[in-house]
């Protein structure tokens, strides 16, 4: 993003996207307070767009970050550092060590709305293998589908400290230092 804005032709072309995608991104991150709109000085009925403070901000970030890259292919610290949309940060949401829930009959949970796990590579073997387990059980009493849910959470929430108490090793990997 030019430090003096750009309207959203100019962008898509920088993208290389239709001017509609560009539109969208541009609206996107005009609701998250990121960019805003101000009237073009080279055209009375136009608008520009520029970064708001916030956007500057969340830019110098992305350059921090990029940093942590150092010895990187060149290719994939570029996503990062001359990117023209700033990164989004989003928070990382994790559940208690010992997280477990009252029975209900007839309901039960699997995979992350069972145990929310960090992105470290686990998560989606975690949620098939709760399928599977929770499907052996089953499989094993069909005749009684309250008593396999049981037999399922009993097994699992000793589990879930387990799969926890990892993801908790992990978190910090995460937080800025
Ligand atoms: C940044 C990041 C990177 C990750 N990288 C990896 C990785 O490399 N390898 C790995 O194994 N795991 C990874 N994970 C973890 C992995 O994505 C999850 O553990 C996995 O997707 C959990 O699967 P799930 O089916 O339980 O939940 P989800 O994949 O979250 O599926 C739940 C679905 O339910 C839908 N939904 C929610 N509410 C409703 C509703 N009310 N009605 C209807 N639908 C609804 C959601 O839209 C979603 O599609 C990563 C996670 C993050 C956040």
């Amino acid at each position: 993003m030019p430090p003096d804005g750009t309207t959203v032709s100019n962008l898509a072309r920088r993208m290389n996207v239709a001017r509609r995608s560009a539109h969208q991104t541009v609206h996107a991150l005009l609701g998250m307070g990121l960019l805003e709109q101000i009237p073009n000085p080279a055209s009375a009925r136009g608008r520009i767009i520029v970064m708001t403070a916030e956007g500057r901000r969340v830019h110098r970030l992305a350059r921090t970050v990029a940093a942590m890259f150092k010895g990187w292919a060149p290719e994939l610290v570029a996503l990062v550092a001359d990117s023209d949309i700033p990164p989004i940060f989003r928070p990382l949401y994790g559940l208690p060590i010992g997280h477990r829930w009252d029975h209900i009959p007839g309901v039960t949970l699997i995979g992350d709305a069972a145990h929310l796990a960090p992105p470290d590579g686990e998560g989606a073997n975690w949620a098939l293998f709760d399928a599977g387990r929770l499907g052996n059980a089953i499989a094993e009493q069909p005749e009684n589908i309250d008593a396999a849910i049981r037999a399922y959470e009993t097994a699992l929430f000793p589990r879930n400290i387990d799969t926890a108490t990892a993801a908790a090793a992990y978190y910090p990997e995460f937080t800025p230092h």
